[in-house]
Order: C-alpha cells, then structure tokens, then sequence
C-alpha cells in the first residue's frame, strides 16, 4: 500500500514535466547562404533582411505556439519569404538564361513521409502551397513545368503574371552574368534560396524549401531544393532538414536524407541499448551538430558549399554552413529568439570556409 501510495505521488509529481515536453515546439528558417561581403550590408540592407526574417520567425513561431502543426508552421513561414522581393524564391527570383523565372518547392511531413514538390513553374505565386498541394491532393510527390501549373490551375490556384516575378536586382544579375561570360556562381553566390523547419507540441517534424534555383539556369536546370532527400527531408524519428546552396553537390551527397539516416541510425542504437536503468535520452544537440557538419563537409569535400538547418524531435534547432554567411533564424518554446546573417553571429555553429 505504502508502496502504491508513493508511486501514485510519483506519477502525480511527473506529470508537470510530461504536460511541459508536450508543449515543446521548435522553429528553424533560411532565406539562403553564400559569399556575404560584411562590407556591402549597408545598414538599411541589413535590417530590410532581418526585418523579412523577423516576420517569417514570428508567423511560424505564432502558429506552432498555439498548438499548429509543423506542416502549416513551415508553410506560413515560406510564403513571407516567398512574397518578399530579398530573397530568390517567389517574388525576387533569380533570371534564366532566357531571362524567365522557373520555380522550384517541396514539402515533407516527417509524420508519415507525405511529400510533395514542383519544378520549374512560373506562374504560380506561392509554390510551397502548391508542392504541399501536390502532397495532399494528388497521388504523386513530382510535378514539373506546364503540367504542375495545370494541376494548380485544376486546384483552383490563380496564374500570376509572369512580371510579378521579376525584380530589377535579379535582372541586372542575368545581365553581368551574360556580358562577362560567367558562370551562374560567379555572379550569383548569394544563394537566397528560403526554407523553414518545424516540430510542432504534438512531436511532428517537418521541412520546405523554395527557390528560384541559379542565376542563368538553361536547359530545364532543376537544383536541390524540391528534390526529397537532396534539398528537402523530414522523419519523426529523425529530424527535418532544408539545404541552400550549389544544387549539384546537394544532390549528389544527398544531404537532407543523409542528415536524418545517420540521426535515425544514431537514436535507435542508443534505443537498442537502453534499459528501465538507464533508458535512452535521445540524440544530444552536440550529437546533431556533429553529424550536420560532417555531412556538410561531405559537399565541401567535392567541391560545393552552402548550408542546412536541422529541427530534431528532442526540440534542437541548429544550422551548418561552410560560407561566409546564412541569411537564418530560429524560434523555441523555451523563447530561443533569433536571427543573424554572417558566421559567428548568435549561437550558430559553422564549418570552416575551403
Ligand atoms: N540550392 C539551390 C539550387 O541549387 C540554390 C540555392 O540554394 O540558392 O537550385
């Protein structure tokens, strides 16, 4: 009895705690990483950016906060960033060689795996809406070009003029791009490609990420972004991952999946090997940052750059990146607030530039 009595109140004392990690939400996003020269971020630039990412933070946060899913917290958070003229997704979208805008999105829920995601459409004003449309109203996960914006036309999306894309910044990039010769990366290593990674109180995880791909892009180019796996991933039993950067390398590493295989594989051998006395406290932060980095230094190895952030199911909320900067942010329960543009600022971790 006496026994019964004490387990009783010890139940009764846990449940606090339990109530508290119920309440557990997490927020991470990218407006896009690369060669940022301090020197050229006049003050106004900067607090424009921040400003974008400010809104994109706080729409998501406010959402995940009242008790919204991952999924709809990742969604509001890209279609600010999509609609803002700053960065290269939506609105603000770098130029083709043939001087359009192609868009690319995709969207995972870590839930059930759903996913969804389109490339190359140009008339469709939020494409995270669309690729999130793809993955609850279609039985595929991978529509492209004419045919994507004929599904979104079927799902009762309205065709954005092809100018509302375009952006005199974006254009002029097309234009030095052209008279010099060069390569899409030599003009154009600001790689404003937006994402956003979410767990929501109810332990879901999910990632987005929306982009307008590379400068001068030709023949039906499709990067990383909308590619589940290279770009875009999320798993429960892992953690979301959303990459910007030189779109070839990412696929190649397969960087969002290979984040989350080695998370998984690392949560369940400290499962494997927990008991009643000692039962598995999940992957560390330390743990995450470490694998994060090492895949990051996997694309830097063969010759790419860029970088990621990770959302994981214990609440950590982390990037990696091997460039000088990340346009970021990130949003906790536990009232993490913040938003930084070059390496070193606030607590982000980062690999080394090559
Ligand atoms: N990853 C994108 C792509 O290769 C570009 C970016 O991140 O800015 O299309």
């Amino acid at each position: 009895m006496k026994n019964l009595l004490a387990l009783a109140a010890l139940v009764l004392m846990s449940q606090p705690a339990v109530a508290e990690d119920a309440a557990k939400w997490s927020l991470a996003i990218h407006g896009g990483a690369g060669t940022l020269d301090p020197a050229q971020m006049t003050p106004e630039k900067r607090a424009a950016y921040e400003a974008d990412l400010q809104a994109a933070l706080d729409a998501g946060a406010q959402i995940l906060a009242a008790g919204g899913s991952a999924v709809d917290a990742v969604k509001a958070a890209i279609v600010i960033l999509e609609d803002s003229p700053l960065f290269n997704a939506g609105r603000g979208a770098v130029f083709t060689w043939d001087g359009t805008n192609e868009l690319d999105a995709a969207i995972m829920d870590g839930r059930d795996r759903s996913a969804g995601a389109v490339a190359g459409v140009k008339t469709v004003k939020n494409p995270i809406l669309l690729a999130d449309t793809v993955r609850t109203q279609s039985e595929h996960v991978f529509l492209i070009g004419t045919g994507a914006e004929e599904f979104a036309v079927s799902k009762g999306f309205a065709v954005t003029p092809p100018e509302y894309f375009a952006t005199p910044a974006r254009r002029e990039a097309l234009e030095r791009l052209k008279a010099k010769q060069l390569s899409a990366l030599d003009v154009d290593h600001k790689f404003g490609t937006v994402g956003a990674v979410a767990l929501d109180t109810k332990g879901n995880l999910a990632a987005g990420t929306s982009t307008g791909g590379m400068t001068g892009k030709r023949w039906g180019r499709v990067g990383d972004a909308p590619v589940i796996g290279a770009g875009t991933y999320a798993d429960n039993r892992a953690c979301a991952v959303s990459a910007t950067g030189w779109g070839e390398y990412f696929i190649r590493v397969g960087v969002a999946h290979e984040i989350c295989a080695r998370l998984r594989a690392a949560a369940e051998a400290k499962l494997a090997l927990a008991d009643e006395r000692t039962p598995s406290t999940g992957v560390a932060a330390a743990e995450v940052q470490y694998v994060a980095d090492a895949v990051m230094a996997e694309v830097a190895s063969l010759g790419g750059d860029g970088g990621v952030i990770v959302v994981t199911p214990a609440g950590d909320a982390l990037f990696s990146f091997n460039t000088t900067g990340m346009y970021r942010g990130r949003a906790t329960s536990t009232g993490l607030r913040e938003v930084a543009i070059f390496g070193g600022e606030a607590k982000a971790s980062h690999t080394p530039d090559h």
